[in-house]
């Protein structure tokens, strides 16, 4: 069975598993460790004692999470003992080996009688309530229900230049077979009658709205009667926006963005740091399940190259790993400034208030206690990351369009340098500019041409993928970076978006126009910095321009 199609429960269940069969090995280890300590004395006696300090600490943190609770109990009952001896709060001698080797038996008992309890019961973790809402596909679907065809056609058309997957069905009697045939949509436009005059229209969108699964299905209408009764026909079948004609495309397409970008939102990144293999891979398929991008950092010493890299919006710290401990792993991420602001939560055995205080003072937003819930991990990491996601946006992002602001585009092309120079990969970068701009300004006014900015940003978005950077660098200019991409790749993509944004029709005022765009793509082989990158980029830009701007061009 390949990875992506097992469910959680069957993911947990493997890692579980695998932790019943490494906990033997774990526990011949530590018998084997405590059989030396008895011969052992002075410094050679200390080190022991710490190693079975650490290795207890280990199995306490992680036997209640993998259904052993009785081995956490003991286990944090040997290590407490390890630590007085050291700390020199007990004795150390005889009693101190039978004690741990006594509780050495009890934890083989304990593994033994849990390790057969979990083959039997499922988890005891619950299933997280929480739905997938991973980004798999960006694209929204539409339904067109009109009589006239050439309506239906025109608009299906333009919703197409802006990424939408469009049916159309010529008679509200057609609609809950389409549904049924071809799947469900996110939203269904129609410029059908709501005065009363067309009952089946009504009757058909007044029994869509009662099942079930169309309740999130977004209706718009749109109509040149703008009467009371009308408006009322259409709330009363649920439609959440109604527009008179003529309608701009952009319009409806904002409307139809705000209510279903939200389904499209990245999955949360979210940083694993635990020393704890089995642990930490624990914690990665629980928030993955509920949609999360992962990564792990077993060695505290790595963490800087995945920081960068991943960009993670929540930190998972283990407090107690060798090494170096969590609370100062938080102080150094602290030190760095554009991480000054990320929620790092603790997730740790450790149950002392005090302690768990004491962890957050260098830098901690939370502290979670292992084991804990599914459910309540998911749901605490999810609020951080996104109150974290929503204060960040306002730095790194252009309000006017949601795309990232020229400040960070750049900072997001020096980052994906250093990536592509590591991984000796592909990445092209393109530069964007409206052509003729200015007189889009001047015959039409300021507020239509930000709605043209408007349409192109949402053009790249739905034709990128969501790996690819996309900057406003200013005005109605834009940049973009695609990783693992050629030059002639980008090229293509980029015509197909000239091509798409120059058919999109703007409505005002009773007049229609089309805008076009240039745009100029280089590509990482050829040139290998930051600004000798961007500078290619511009200047095929320019030549662009120079050759009758609506094109792309490519600089090698
Ligand atoms: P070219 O084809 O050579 O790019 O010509 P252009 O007219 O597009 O270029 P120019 O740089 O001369 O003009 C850009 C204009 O964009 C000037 C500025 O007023 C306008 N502009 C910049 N930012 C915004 C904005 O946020 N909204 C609107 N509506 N206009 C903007
Ligand atoms: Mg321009
Ligand atoms: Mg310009």
């Amino acid at each position: 069975m390949a990875g992506e199609t097992l469910t959680m429960e069957q993911k947990l269940a493997q890692l579980r598993a695998q932790y019943a069969i490494k906990i033997h090995e774990r526990l011949d280890n530590l018998a084997g460790v405590l059989g030396d300590l008895a011969e052992s004395e002075g410094n050679v006696r200390r080190d022991l004692l710490g190693k079975v300090r650490d290795t207890t600490h280990k199995l306490a943190g992680s036997g209640a999470t993998f259904g052993f609770p009785d081995v956490t109990t003991v286990a944090r009952k040997m290590e407490q003992m390890c630590t007085s001896v050291l700390d020199g709060q007990v004795e150390d001698g005889e009693n101190v080996d039978q004690e741990l080797s006594k509780s050495c038996n009890d934890l083989c008992t304990a593994a033994e009688i849990q390790g057969l309890q979990s083959q039997k019961t499922s988890s005891d973790v619950p299933r997280a309530s929480v739905p997938y809402l991973h980004g798999s596909s960006r694209l929204s679907i539409l339904i067109i229900m009109e009589y006239d065809e050439s309506t239906a056609t025109q608009i299906h058309l333009e919703m197409e230049h802006f990424g939408f997957v469009v049916r159309i069905i010529d008679h509200p009697s057609k609609l809950m077979d389409d549904i049924k045939n071809n799947g469900p949509v996110n939203a269904i436009i129609t410029g059908l009658l709501f005065d009363g005059d067309d009952d089946i229209a009504l009757s058909t969108l007044a029994k869509f709205r009662e099942i079930e699964e169309n309740k999130d299905t977004l209706i718009v209408v749109h109509t040149v009667l703008d009467t009371m009764v009308s408006r009322l026909g259409a709330v009363r079948v649920g439609a959440k926006a109604y527009l008179v004609k003529p309608i701009d495309m952009a319009d409806l397409v904002d409307v139809l963005d705000r209510i279903t970008l939200r389904h499209e939102e990245d999955p949360f990144r979210v940083l694993v740091i635990d020393d704890d293999e089995s642990l930490a891979r624990h914690t990665e398929v629980v928030l993955q399940s509920a949609g999360m991008n992962t990564e792990v950092v077993i060695n505290p010493m790595d963490l800087f190259t995945t920081l960068d890299d991943f960009s993670p919006e929540l930190i998972l710290l283990d407090l107690y790993m060798p090494g170096c401990d969590g609370q100062e792993i938080a102080a150094i991420i602290r030190q760095r400034q554009e991480y000054a602001g990320i929620p790092i939560v603790f997730l740790s055995g450790e149950s002392d208030k005090d302690k768990q205080l004491l962890a957050m003072e260098l830098g901690g937003d939370d502290f979670l206690t292992k084991p804990i819930r599914a459910s309540h991990l998911i749901s605490s990491v999810r609020i951080r990351a996104s109150r974290f996601r929503e204060l960040r946006s306002f730095m790194v992002r252009d309000s006017m369009t949601g795309l990232f602001n020229h400040t960070t585009t750049k900072q997001m092309l020096d980052n994906e340098i250093a990536r592509v120079l590591r991984s000796q990969s592909k990445m092209a970068l393109a530069t964007l500019d409206i052509d003729h701009f200015k007189n889009v300004n001047d015959s039409y006014g300021h507020a239509v041409g930000d709605r043209v900015i408007k349409a192109l940003a949402r053009l790249l978005r739905q034709r990128l993928r969501s790996a690819d950077v996309i900057g406003r660098m200013g005005g109605e200019e834009f940049a973009a970076i695609l990783p693992d991409t050629g030059l002639a790749e980008a090229e293509t993509v980029f015509n197909q978006i000239r091509q798409a944004f120059s058919e999109i029709v703007f409505h005002t005022d009773g007049n229609a126009f089309n805008v076009t765009l240039s745009c100029g793509v280089a590509s990482f082989s050829d040139y290998n910095t930051a600004t000798d990158l961007s500078d290619a980029a511009d200047k095929a830009l320019y030549k662009a321009k120079s050759c009758g701007r609506n094109q792309v061009v490519s600089q090698n």
